[in-house]
């Protein structure tokens, strides 16, 4: 090991940690999912990391690359030891290119600081998870990260133009440049987009930009039933509005959130819908009007926000809600399983619906929020986690949601990603086949499998 540290720092040139304390930090996301790395490795350049994965390659080293490590599915997490490359200090932002719309960025840019750097030109990128004060671009890439604004925006795999990535043994390639469509080939950036540090690592993407709407408008629907709430949903998108966010809250989450702020301007009861609509200022005016028109005969109530700081407060407050959740029981514990299930919108009611009889059998505390206009739905379950009963229940719960995303036509993970936390869906949710194809890819570009192994359900049988 010393011979390997010592090769390692002459190599790379770079920081690199043997360091107990250090690697325990290194173990594991925000998942559940665990490993200790025997080295953590902080690249300054592409240069470092090519060198870097040489060696690696030359010594079957496993690697892991890691962003700011708030993934939900154990995707940064070093299951067989080896390095975590800790990408977050290559965070520049190389270039603001205005006229092209587009930006060039180093992979460990935090998502917020790059908006922060494009707002003074009335810019922004528009994938927005809810961790976007902490979590890296490169994170992003590598599981297609999506968010709020995704519904009309899209996800992290329509904005990414460009990618430099370092190939297990060192290679450095691009995978596009800055023209908007090109024909020429195999689109290897969207094959490296979502493919979780398996092929390869990223050290500099091109991103496409937006301009930031002129205005903004903020809806507030209360229904009945979460169900209720996702037929009006499906109203909404059939004629012919796509809001640019529309998030559920169900009860449980709206008592969460009035629990960290009790001057939130939210209803007192039923489930909620935001519904946010961009645009110009009379586009979003006759917007909002029309949904809050739709929602009328199905809600219990409706109104429109009525001013910018309001409208900020509760996006404010709805970007908490993943972390507020202790405050529903202080002796339970939101564990990150079965929680980024996704289904096609007309599936919404059918999908509450079931994760609903579900959670309700197994007698499990559970609240639902998300990303509904696009089929996504957040469930967080709650366990005491040194009840064993209350584990298995769990287990058993996760597995049930998930089954049911796919019985319904959808997906196990619209975006927090497959990592470990969701390998053993994959077989099931790609199909043989097509598995069979994904782990010809992987053997083409990582032979020796150093890349992140473990993850994605590629080395199963
Ligand atoms: C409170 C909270 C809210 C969240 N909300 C959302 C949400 O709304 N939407 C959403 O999509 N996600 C959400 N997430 C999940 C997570 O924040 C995202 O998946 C995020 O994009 C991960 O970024 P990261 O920098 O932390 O990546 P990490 O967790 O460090 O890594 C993620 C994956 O990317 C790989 N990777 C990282 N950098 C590189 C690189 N340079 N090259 C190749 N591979 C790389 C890793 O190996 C790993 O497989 C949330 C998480 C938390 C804790």
């Amino acid at each position: 090991m010393k011979d390997i540290l010592n090769d390692l720092k002459e190599i790379v040139g770079c920081r690199v940690s043997a360091s107990l304390a250090e690697r325990c930090c290194y173990a594991s996301d925000a998942s559940l999912v665990e490993g200790l790395p025997d080295f953590v490795v902080r690249p300054e350049n592409t240069q470092a990391v090519s060198r870097l994965l040489r060696f690696c390659s030359e010594h079957k080293i496993p690697v892991v690359p890691r962003g700011a490590g708030t993934g939900l599915a154990g995707g940064a997490s070093p299951l067989q030891g080896g390095i975590v490359l800790d990408m977050s200090g290559m965070n520049r932002i190389m270039e603001i290119d205005i006229e092209n719309l587009q930006v060039m960025v180093e992979p460990g840019v935090v998502q917020e600081k790059l908006n922060q750097a494009l707002k003074p030109y009335g810019f922004f990128f528009p994938p927005d998870p809810g961790s976007s004060a902490m979590c890296t671009i490169g994170g992003m890439i590598a599981y297609n990260s999506s968010g709020m604004r995704c519904v009309k925006y899209g996800t992290v795999r329509n904005y990414v133009l460009d990618l430099e990535v370092v190939l297990a043994d060192g290679r450095v390639i691009h995978t596009g440049s800055k023209v908007l469509k090109s024909s020429a080939g195999y689109d290897l950036t969207r094959l490296f987009v979502g493919s979780e540090g398996t092929l390869g690592v990223i050290t500099r993407a091109g991103l496409k930009i937006q301009s930031l709407p002129e205005s903004r408008k903020l809806v507030l629907a209360s229904f009945e039933d979460a169900e209720t709430a996702g037929q009006a949903v499906i109203k909404i998108f059939s004629a012919g509005i796509t809001p640019s966010a529309c998030e559920i809250l169900d009860k449980t989450t709206l008592q969460v959130l009035k629990r960290c702020d009790s001057n939130l301007a939210l209803p007192n009861d039923g489930d909620v819908i935001l519904f946010e609509v961009d645009g110009t200022k009379n586009s979003t005016a006759e917007a909002a009007l029309k949904i809050a028109e739709i929602c009328g005969p199905l809600s219990k109530s409706v109104r429109v926000a009525s001013s910018q700081p309001e409208m900020d407060a509760i996006w404010a407050a709805r970007r908490l809600v993943g972390a507020a959740i202790s405050r529903l029981d202080p002796a339970r514990t939101r564990i990150y399983v079965g929680e980024d299930v996704g289904v096609p919108i007309k599936q919404i009611p059918a999908l509450i619906k079931r994760v609903s009889q579900i959670t309700a059998k197994l007698d499990l505390p559970a609240m639902k929020y998300g990303h509904i206009g696009d089929g996504n739905l957040h469930v967080a379950l709650f366990i005491d986690v040194m009840n064993e009963d209350q584990w298995e229940r769990l287990r058993l719960a996760a597995d049930r949601i998930h089954r049911a995303a796919m019985e319904l036509g959808g997906t196990v993970s619209s975006e927090h990603g497959i990592g470990l936390a969701r390998a053993q869906y994959m077989p099931e949710q790609v199909g043989e086949e097509a598995l069979q194809v994904m782990r010809s890819i992987k053997r083409a570009l990582d032979p020796l499998g150093i890349l992140n192994p473990g993850k994605l359900g590629l080395e199963m049988k």
